[in-house]
């Protein structure tokens, strides 16, 4: 098999090698930040207690609040001399944080992005459009980054303005785009709309990532673009894109293990869950030397999936993220997450690419709204098919969620989107209590 690079298909043996070397000397590099320097001297750590990768457990967790604590520069490790590079995280979940690189630290970055796309099928001779912010988001020079390392004539399109996108793709016959799913649907339709049939136009393979889908969500964006997509994860604590992949199996993501230390907790008790089990994921940067973390616990929601994969990698593979910690809403005492309502909404054909939760407190009540596009086709004049297409939603949700949500059909495209992440839920429970 064609690989990118020896690291991708080492062995077990060869990446526990080289993650208790490693270690060690993320553990003696951190230990240069004033942060670190300080939290290991209380606790008596030092890269000399390591002996094996192993020894992860015996070292301290490190949380967002303790990074936005840090900022902007007590986690550095290098002097200003040796940084060259900034990026910031979304902030989808509160203030950013900050994360500074070394041209070291872009090297490996960009080597394991196109290592990634490598992986799927991407070749220099495509023509690669990144559809995604070039600014702080690091999926905008991050993956821009890995498409050159690997050759590809690399177009910087940028987000929004979906005519010039699509002119984009159809004038310069792009091969491979890198776009967010949300947005990936919503450039689908506006192909649907204009009759054009997705076959026709040259994209074969999408990378989509940023931000959770569903299973159906990505058959959904194959079937309008015409490609096979691939999942992308990465958080710009750990660099950005590149930290885990699917791969042509599609069947869960490599974490690339020689960059990224992988474990997965129970968030509660901070205990380790067993392979299969989803629990918090947390990574520890094994090679960065700008800005090391150790046990960075990233909130989002996965399980380790045993057993090996057909492709032959040895690199462990994680399920698709199902969520953040934080997405999680408590309705009439239930917990709830946004993608099981996705799950349950994409299983009906009549529905459109986007919905919106909407938690309201009345009369003291909490009160779930869920508001889903109806495709066009079905949005028809017969009321006595909508009102029982909206029974039957309200119905699965109920035996998905446990709650029986208020759902209101409303027409394509009406539901605002912004041009970055999609917001699933508009609680305003707090702002009417
Ligand atoms: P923010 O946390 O502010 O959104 P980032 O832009 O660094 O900052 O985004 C990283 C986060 O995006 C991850 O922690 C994860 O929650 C989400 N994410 C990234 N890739 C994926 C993916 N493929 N599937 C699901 N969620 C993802
Ligand atoms: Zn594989």
């Amino acid at each position: 098999m064609e690989y990118y690079a020896v690291e991708e298909f080492w062995d077990r043996a060869a990446i526990s090698r080289a993650q208790t070397v490693r270690l060690k000397n993320a553990v003696e590099r951190a230990a240069h930040s004033p942060y670190y320097r300080e939290i290991f001297a209380a606790a008596g750590i030092s890269h000399e207690t390591i002996r094996s990768h192993e020894d992860i457990v015996s070292l301290p967790f490190t949380s967002k609040d303790d990074l936005r604590y840090g900022y902007p520069d007590k986690f550095l490790a290098v002097s200003t001399k040796a940084l060259v590079r900034l990026h910031a995280s979304s902030g989808t979940t509160g203030s950013p944080i900050a994360v500074c690189h070394t041209q070291d630290d872009l090297d490996v970055w960009a080597e394991l992005m196109a290592r990634c796309m490598h992986m799927v099928g991407v070749r220099n001779t495509d023509v690669f459009q990144n559809i995604a912010g070039y600014g702080l988001f690091t999926g905008g020079l991050g993956i821009h980054a890995g498409a050159e390392r690997l050759g590809c004539l690399t177009i910087p399109a940028g987000t929004g303005n979906t005519r010039r996108q699509l002119k984009l793709i159809r004038d310069l016959n792009v091969t491979v785009l890198h776009i967010i799913p949300s947005y990936a649907l919503y450039l689908g339709n506006a192909l649907m709309d204009e009759g054009v049939d997705p076959r026709s136009l040259s994209p074969r393979i999408a990378l989509i990532g940023a931000e959770p889908h569903s299973e159906e969500i990505r058959q959904r964006i194959e079937y309008l673009l015409g490609v096979k997509a691939y999942n992308s994860y990465g958080l710009s604590e750990m660099n950005g894109p590149g930290v885990a992949f699917e791969c042509l199996a599609q069947n869960g993501l490599h974490v690339w293990e020689d960059a990224y230390l992988l474990e997965v907790i129970d968030p509660e008790t901070g205990e380790r869950v067993p392979d299969g089990e989803i629990g918090e994921m947390v990574l520890t940067t094994l090679v960065r030397r700008g800005m090391p973390l150790i046990r960075y616990r990233t909130r989002d929601l996965t399980r380790i999936l045993p057993g090996d994969c057909p492709c032959g990698r040895k690199h462990r593979r994680i399920d698709r993220i199902t969520g953040r910690v934080d997405d999680m809403f408590i309705v009439k005492g239930c917990n709830i997450y946004p993608m099981q309502v996705e799950h349950v909404l994409m299983g009906f054909p009549e529905v459109g690419e986007n919905y919106l939760i909407v938690l309201e407190r009345i009369d003291a009540m909490d009160q779930m709204r869920v508001l889903v596009e109806i495709r066009s086709e079905y949005f028809v004049e017969d009321m006595r098919a909508l009102t029982s297409l909206q029974r039957s939603i309200a119905q699965r949700l109920h035996s998905e969620i446990l709650v029986t949500p208020k759902v209101e059909l409303v027409q394509q495209n009406s539901i605002p989107r912004g041009e970055g992440k999609a917001k699933r839920v508009d609680d305003r429970r707090n702002i009417a209590s």
